[in-house]
């Protein structure tokens, strides 16, 4: 008995020897990098790769991040920039090819969104002072202006591409991608990741983030952040390969004399939607996430659920300006609130 003690004592110390070894010689399965670009924190978080390797990778991609948001800046000299200028003549020119790609597909997303989402408003976005970090102090613009904008009525279908030329239809047409350039810059570093090998990743933009895989033995863990107030409102797991997208009106706003201003805005009015304080978006492609996000933050609490479906979207969540959240019930399945606070819910028919 004693002998039987003493074997198995040895075997106890030798399991936790050889654990402690495996725990030096294995380095930590996560590996990390933050770095400021496209006006937010960018986080790399790379799941079960060699550190030297993860180096390499992580170098790609944040000289990828920081090549496309130098090519895709509306407002200081770039390629989008150039383009625009074209587009306002409204002759044919040659197009950029690191642009083409991101008119093509807004074209479509623009078109299901019923113009909800709509690039082409750039005009708007200037002139309610969003072309500027900070923007700077001041009232709104003059509604005269903003009258004028909308009645030009610039339209991603303004724009024809024959091969590499390209033309609008519409000298007000200005390019802004800043609903869009995030997920699909997103989607450009993912899809490197995964040619490269990679099966366990995420790249996340300020709280906007596509996952692929696992982290280890358990999904990613997201958190989305409440509209009013500090830190989350809910989280949800992700894994395989899904992006979260959330647009807010506390990401860039100004206040004049008690009323809110903030950056996203209806092209059908001109001024900033109205009714929602964010939506968050679930969907596999990080570019039509975002571009559905902003959408469906303009189509508002009353019309989000036609315009997802138009869009081909199955994952939605509305915070209303009071507080209540509209969700389909596929979303609400996977929501779970922070701390158990569970606000008012209304449920849509499912998407
Ligand atoms: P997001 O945070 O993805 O909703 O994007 C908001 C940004 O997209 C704004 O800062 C503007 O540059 C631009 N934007 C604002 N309103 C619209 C809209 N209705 N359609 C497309 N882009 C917009
Ligand atoms: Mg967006």
């Amino acid at each position: 008995m004693r002998g039987a003690r003493a074997v198995f004592q040895r075997g106890l110390t030798c399991m936790l020897a050889a654990a402690l070894l495996s725990a030096c010689s294995h380095p930590d399965p996560v590996q990390e990098r933050k770095f400021l670009a496209m006006g937010t924190l960018v986080e790399i978080t790379l799941y079960g790769v060699e550190p030297s390797r993860a180096k390499t990778l992580m170098d790609n991609v944040e000289g990828q991040v920081h090549y496309m948001e130098d090519t895709w800046q509306p407002w200081q000299p770039s390629a989008l920039a150039r383009v625009n200028s074209l587009l306002g003549t409204t002759d044919w020119f040659s197009i950029a090819p690191s642009v083409r790609p991101l008119i093509v597909r807004s074209q479509v997303l623009s078109k299901e969104s019923d113009n909800l989402f709509d690039p082409a408003i750039g005009k708007l976005i200037k002139l309610w002072g969003f072309d500027q970090e900070p923007r700077a102090p001041g009232p709104p613009p003059d509604a005269k202006q903003i009258a004028k904008l909308v009645a030009d009525n610039p339209r991603m279908s303004d724009i024809h591409l024959d091969g590499i030329r390209a033309r609008s239809d519409n000298a007000a047409t200005v390019l802004d991608f800043g609903a869009f350039a995030k997920g699909y810059g997103i989607d450009q570093t993912i899809d490197y990741l995964k040619r490269e090998g990679v099966h366990n990743a995420i790249i996340n933009a300020g709280g906007d983030l596509r996952a692929i895989g696992r982290h280890g033995d358990r999904p990613w863990r997201i958190g989305i952040r409440n509209p009013r107030g500090e830190g989350v409102i809910a989280w949800v797991d992700v894994e395989g390969d899904q992006s979260v997208f959330t647009s807010g009106d506390y990401e860039r706003f100004f206040i004049y004399k008690g009323t809110r201003y903030h950056h996203i805005i209806d092209p059908r009015t001109g001024y900033p939607a109205r009714g929602t304080t964010s939506v968050t978006v679930i969907h596999n492609v990080a570019a039509d996430a975002d571009a559905a996000a902003t959408a469906l933050f303009v189509a508002g609490p009353k019309d989000w659920y036609r315009i997802a479906k138009a869009m081909g979207i199955h994952y939605v969540m509305l915070v209303d300006r009071s507080g209540t959240v509209h969700m389909n019930p596929a979303m609400a399945k996977r929501i779970h609130f922070e701390g158990g606070k569970t606000p008012k819910i209304e449920l849509s028919p499912p998407l």
